[in-house]
This record gives structure tokens, sequence and C-alpha cells, in this order.
């Protein structure tokens, strides 16, 4: 095939996503990115649908021609672009961008505490029926084996996808028992170790991860993280349309408070008054509530000139200034008017 003379078309599920000073084409068939200039990006976005020889038509210096070919290679390289002839262009139209998803709240994080266990096990239960699938259980205080048992065993029969614990070291407590127990069970966090370490489940499933951090930390930490970036189509999308960390979540702390995210100030209400998952929805469905789910990264400052816009989870809180623009108290460990990471 003579590649110069058919007509090149990005695949749908390879998007380029410009920044400052550089862009990223995200793959979202195989979970990953790749970091590209912002003139290869301008190339994808002016000729998509072109050939070869019209993109270098545009370029009269022959440097900017060879440059132009290795962009080109480097596409077919990474399988990012096909070829075609001109009439069958058509049949390969743009990804639609749209995100749904059915219930009330995704993901739900639970501080364990100062509740009588028949409480929490309420909420579980008003949680399933919100449609949540993932939850983080949180133990800031000492807790025993038959607490996280008791929560875990509630879960056993429900529709919840994925259950994540985060608890304070304690050497009572047989970690790879509970996970054996509850395939559902993704991660053991558990904060205040001696030393940092990684641990499989004994089935090969769960993971339990020790970190020296401690627990009171962990709410402090706004760093993105650069091995948590996800470049999959659930994460894009969402992300076209909403803040993909507060989105559909729901925080209860250690008193019994409704809030956004552990990151967050404001409280909704109080759990201890909530008998039904009626009453659970109707605060988490109230415009107040879910004010912050629509803050998209193009609409925040800073965020919005990033090329890792559509694959990073912020916990920071946005915050509207006085030109009614969103942005954050503190800066992201990620300048993308630098390109450099700072920590
Ligand atoms: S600046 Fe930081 S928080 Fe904002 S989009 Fe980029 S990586 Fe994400």
């Amino acid at each position: 095939m003579n590649k110069k003379s058919k007509y090149f078309k990005v695949f749908s599920l390879c998007i380029p996503v410009k920044g400052a000073i550089r862009s990223a084409i995200y793959d979202l068939q195989r979970n990953e990115f790749k970091f590209i200039p912002n003139t290869l990006y301008s190339i994808l976005e002016e000729y998509n649908g072109k050939t070869i020889e019209e993109v270098l038509e545009n370029f009269s210096d022959e440097d900017d021609k060879e440059t132009v070919r290795e962009y080109f290679n480097f596409l077919v390289e990474n399988d990012y672009i096909f070829f075609c002839d001109k009439d069958e262009l058509e049949l390969f139209p743009d990804l639609e961008k749209e995100y749904n998803f059915p219930g009330t709240i995704s993901n739900a994080i639970i501080d364990i505490g100062n509740l009588p266990e028949e409480r929490y096990l309420d909420l579980l239960t008003y949680l399933e029926e919100l449609g949540c699938l993932d939850i983080v259980l949180r133990f800031p205080k000492s807790c025993s084996q038959s607490q996280v048992y008791d929560l875990c065993d509630a879960l056993k029969k429900s529709s919840i996808k994925s259950i994540d614990i985060f608890l304070n070291f304690d050497e009572s407590i047989d970690l790879s028992e509970i996970i054996s127990t509850f395939p559902r069970i993704r991660t053991i966090t558990v904060t205040g170790a001696a030393k940092e370490n990684m641990k499989v489940g004994s089935l090969g499933r769960g993971n339990i991860h020790y970190t020296t951090t401690e627990f009171e930390s962990l709410d402090r930490n706004f760093e993105i993280d650069k091995s948590m970036l996800t470049s999959n189509i659930k994460m894009f999308m969402e992300a076209q349309f909403y803040h993909t960390y507060l989105n559909k979540k729901l925080f209860i702390d250690i008193d019994g408070n409704i809030k956004n995210s552990p990151e967050s100030d404001i409280s909704f209400g109080q759990l201890m008054n909530i008998s039904g998952s009626a009453e659970l929805n109707r605060i988490v469905d109230s415009p107040k509530f879910k004010k912050l789910w629509e803050v998209k990264k193009d609409e925040t400052e800073v965020c919005k000139d990033c090329e890792l816009r559509y694959m990073c989870t912020d916990s920071r809180v946005p915050i509207a200034n006085n030109e009614g623009e969103w942005t954050h108290e503190i800066d992201c460990n990620y300048n993308p008017f630098t390109g450099k990471w700072t920590a």
C-alpha cells in the first residue's frame, strides 16, 4: 500500500489532548498515553482524513518536511493512525463523547468511628440502593478484626463491586485472612507501618500496602501520583462532563457528617438522622451537594491548559475566584507550563 496516496485517520480511541507546552495522545483502548509536541497535535487536528502528501504540501522548509515524516513514522509505529481510501473515511466517525452512570452515588468513603455499628451497616444498605459500586472503609481509630469482618460480611451478597480498606498498623489483625474471606477487597492500606511494603494476598488477589504515612496525613496529600494517571475510556468520558474525583462521591466522616469528600469541610447532614436510602438520596441529589460534581478541568484555571486533564484524579477542592473561575488554593505538583513535576 502506498501510504502517501492514502488518507490517514486517527483511531477513534486514540485522542490527542493539547496542553500549554506539549500534548498527549491518550490510547483509551490500551490504557496508555504518550507525550507529543504541540506541532504534531496541530497536524492531527487540522489534517486528520488527509493524505501525508497533502500535509507535506503545507511545509516549504525541508527540515520541517523531514520532521513531519518522522511524526508519521511515530504515529504508524504506535498504531495511532491507519490509512484508507477517501470514500472509506466516513465509515470511521469520531468517538461520541458521553458519560452515564445510572446510580446517584458511584463511590463512597466511610470513616468508621464514633457511631454505633448498626448505623454503618444501615449505611451500606442505603449505598447499595443508591447504586454505589465502590466503597472505601477507613478506620482512623484502632479497630478490631471482628469490626472489619462484620462490615465486609454485610457487603458479601451486595452489588458492591470493590472494597478498599485503610487501617492503622495493628499486629493483632490478620489481614491475609480478611482478604481471603472477602474476594471484593481490592486493597488494604496499613498506615503508620515501620516501613513501606506491598504484599499480594495469599490467593493471588487483594494487595496489602504498608505505608509509613500516618492516617491523619492521608487527606492532606494532594499530590497527583504519576503512577495513577489513568488513560481509559471511563475516566476520559467522565472528565468531559464532570470532576472525576468528586462526581457521585459521598464521604461520611468519623462523626457521621455527610460530605463531598474527606478534603471537604462542609457538612450536608448527619448520618444519625438518616432513616432510609430515600432520605440519604434527598441530600446527595440536592443541587448544593452536587455543586462541585460538574467542575470540569476544562473550566479550571491551570488544569484547563494541562495535557493530563482527562486522566488525573485531583482531590483538591475547587473554589470559585472573584472572576467566577474555578481554581485551587494549593498548586498541583505538575506544572503544565513547564512540563515539570515537583517532589
Ligand atoms: S495541573 Fe495537575 S490537577 Fe490539573 S489537570 Fe494537570 S495534573 Fe491534573
